[in-house]
């Protein structure tokens, strides 16, 4: 029930009280007066009626009474007035003294005779509400003529009685009709009231109806309405202040929302809550934000990647997907991430895009490539035969003007929707990851270049230093032997003198790729001076070394280097080869006994491999 309606209700509800309370005390107190004015006037006509009587008895016509109560019947409202004489006054006059024959009192006039107290009473006579009154005649000394004078009886004797009796119907119709008219007025009044406070009371009612319609709309993010300016009051001025305040909320939520909406580039839904979007989109940003100062602090791009699968797979709910970082250089893409495991295989495409990376259309046109909005989009995308029913959003993660990462989100049919519908929010932290995937690529890379021979491809001495804890833990716990292999090109130095700088650096890549070739993946080769390499050969003993050292010394002697002018080089090495920990528990010392043993091979002719020996060392020291 609104407040109009309790207000008239209530109103309605305190003049109804107000005309019944109003009528009751007018019933009752005109009953009261009708009574005291009847007894004022039965009195005023006892005493008159005495008067009349006493004058008879003086007069001598005492016997003439009845014709003069005869004609007081005739007054107006005059029902009866009849005498009665008292015991005394029958004793001294007879019964049948007054009025020639007796008069026998009744009940009420007995007891008046014996009390001396007059009684009144209301009586209904056919309808007619009448009133009576009982008045002794009490004897009496005062006065000449008195009552003592012809009555032989104690002064203080009840003589006789008077019984008057009076219509009150005229008094009561009076009565109820001032009754009425009272009412009349009371009800007209208070409907006047009724009235004037709904008029007061519409007008707030009205607005409270507004103000509630208003804030509920602005609780689903719909600030437009307004509130109807009704009056100049209070009311009115709560209306235009909610007006206002609808407005600058609705302008600057907008203008939020549009600014965040930019920045996530989302466009808004139609019908949707603004707060509750604006909100969601602060959130997503605010944890985009903490994302990208966690990843910034992270060590390597593999760790940037796990914190992306995280954020994908727990806040997206997103299970299937590829991440793959493409390398330009080389025209090839490859997977960091596929289904939240890293390193795995190719799931969802094909392994085309791995060594073609222009065979994905993400990579090749830098353009989000949408499976859900446009399905068979790109023929790359081939789902395995157990999830046949799989579409895919590749989205590309720029770097430094080209694509560096692609982010393939898989989904089936029935929840692609929702997947398109996060995609702007994904979208956010994507952007953030990838300034960050772009440096830490690039500190890689510089690392990574720290770390080689620019000319050979090679690792260098720099590499090894960093790499020796590594290297040296896993022979220790595997309780292995590393061959430890010194290599030095024989007379080199003449190479540059007779041909040139350039060939000597054509032998030198000749060199280290025949190296490369002729040893495991798992070994290291390294430049470790101008034209001296070291080769590490894991869990392989000098023994073996040294056969290694030998075949590689047959291949060089067998490589032949082309030079620009048509002749051809070829050059023989010398090779010293210990073993860690064989030689010396020391990594660095055993890789001292190597150069020492390259230094017998130089002086026992060159051309050839030898094993280190400790008296090697001892003549060494000697010197
Ligand atoms: P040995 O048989 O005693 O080793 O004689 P060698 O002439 O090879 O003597 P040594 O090992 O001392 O010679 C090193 C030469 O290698 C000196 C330098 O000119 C040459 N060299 C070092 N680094 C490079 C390089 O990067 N390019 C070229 N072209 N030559 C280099
Ligand atoms: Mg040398
Ligand atoms: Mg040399």
């Amino acid at each position: 029930m609104n407040i109009d309606k309790k207000v008239a209700l209530l109103t309605a509800g305190l003049a109804m009280v107000l005309v019944m309370a109003l009528a009751v005390i007018s019933l009752y107190c005109f009953r009261q007066y009708s009574i005291a004015f009847a007894t004022e006037q039965v009195r005023t006509s006892a005493e008159i009626v005495r008067l009349n009587l006493t004058e008879a008895m003086i007069d001598g016509v005492i016997d003439k009474r009845h014709s003069f109560l005869q004609r007081l019947n005739d007054i107006a409202g005059f029902q009866s007035a009849r005498v009665a004489p008292s015991p005394a006054l029958i004793r001294q006059f007879g019964a049948g003294a007054v009025e020639g024959k007796s008069v026998e009192p009744d009940q009420i006039e007995r007891q008046v005779m014996a009390t001396a107290e007059p009684v009144y009473s209301l009586l209904n006579v056919k309808g007619e509400t009448q009133f009576r009154g009982v008045i002794p005649y009490i004897a009496s000394a005062r006065g000449t003529p008195n009552c003592l004078q012809c009555h032989q009886v104690a002064e203080g004797t009840v003589l006789g009685t008077v019984s008057i009796i009076l219509s009150i119907e005229r008094l009561k119709r009076q009565a109820l009709l001032t009754v009425a008219l009272i009412v009349l007025v009371v009800v007209l009044f208070s409907i006047i009231i009724v009235l004037t406070t709904r008029r007061l009371i519409a007008p707030i009612s009205a607005t409270a109806g507004d103000v509630e319609n208003a804030v509920k709309l602005a609780l689903n993010g719909n600030f437009q309405s307004q509130v109807e300016l009704r009056t100049q009051d209070e009311i009115g001025h709560i209306a235009r202040d909610l007006n206002r305040l609808l407005g600058v909320l609705g302008d600057g939520l907008g203008h939020i929302a549009d600014s965040v909406s930019q920045l996530i580039n989302r466009k808004p839904v139609p019908g949707e809550n603004q707060i509750n979007a604006t909100i969601e989109m602060v959130e997503i940003l605010t944890r985009a934000a903490h994302f990208k100062q966690a990843i910034e602090e992270d060590e390597t791009r593999d760790e940037i990647h796990k914190r992306l699968a995280y954020v994908l797979e727990n806040e997206f709910y997103v299970t299937e997907y590829s991440l793959y970082e493409v390398v330009s250089a080389r025209n090839q893409m490859r997977p960091v991430l596929v289904d939240g495991v890293s390193g795995a295989d190719c799931r969802w495409c094909s392994p085309e895009i791995l060594v073609r990376n222009e065979t994905c259309r993400a990579v090749r046109t830098g353009h989000r490539v949408d499976g859900v909005a446009s399905p068979g989009i790109c023929y790359a995308f081939q789902p395995p035969p157990d999830a046949p029913d799989r579409q895919h959003i590749c989205i590309p993660i720029m770097q430094s003007g080209s694509v560096g990462n692609v982010l393939q989100i898989v989904t089936a049919e029935g929840s692609s929707a929702l997947h398109s519908q996060m995609l702007p929010f994904i979208n956010v932290y994507l952007r953030e990851a990838a300034p960050v995937l772009e440096s830490k690529r690039l500190m890689e890379t510089l690392r990574e270049a720290n770390l080689r021979d620019p000319m050979t491809g090679l690792s260098n001495r720099r590499f090894l230093e960093e790499y020796v804890d590594t290297l040296l833990a896993s022979t220790q716990r595997h309780k292995a032997h590393l061959a430890i292999l010194m290599l030095d090109l024989d007379y080199f130095k003449m190479v540059n003198d007779n041909y040139g700088h350039d060939a000597g650096d054509a032998v030198l890549k000749a060199l280290a790729k025949t190296l490369r070739q002729t040893v495991r993946a798992s070994d290291l080769v390294i430049r470790y001076g101008g034209e001296e390499f070291l080769i590490i050969l894991q869990e392989t003993d000098a023994e073996q070394g040294a056969l290694v050292a030998e075949k590689i010394r047959a291949e060089v002697e067998k490589l032949k280097v082309s030079l620009s002018n048509g002749s051809a080089i070829q050059k023989t090495i010398s090779i010293g080869v210990a073993d860690f920990p064989e030689d010396s528990a020391t990594f660095w010392q055993a890789v001292k006994f190597a150069d020492v043993a390259l230094y017998r091979a130089k002086d026992d002719g060159r051309n050839r491999v030898v094993r280190f020996a400790p008296e090697m060392w001892d003549d060494k020291q000697a010197y």
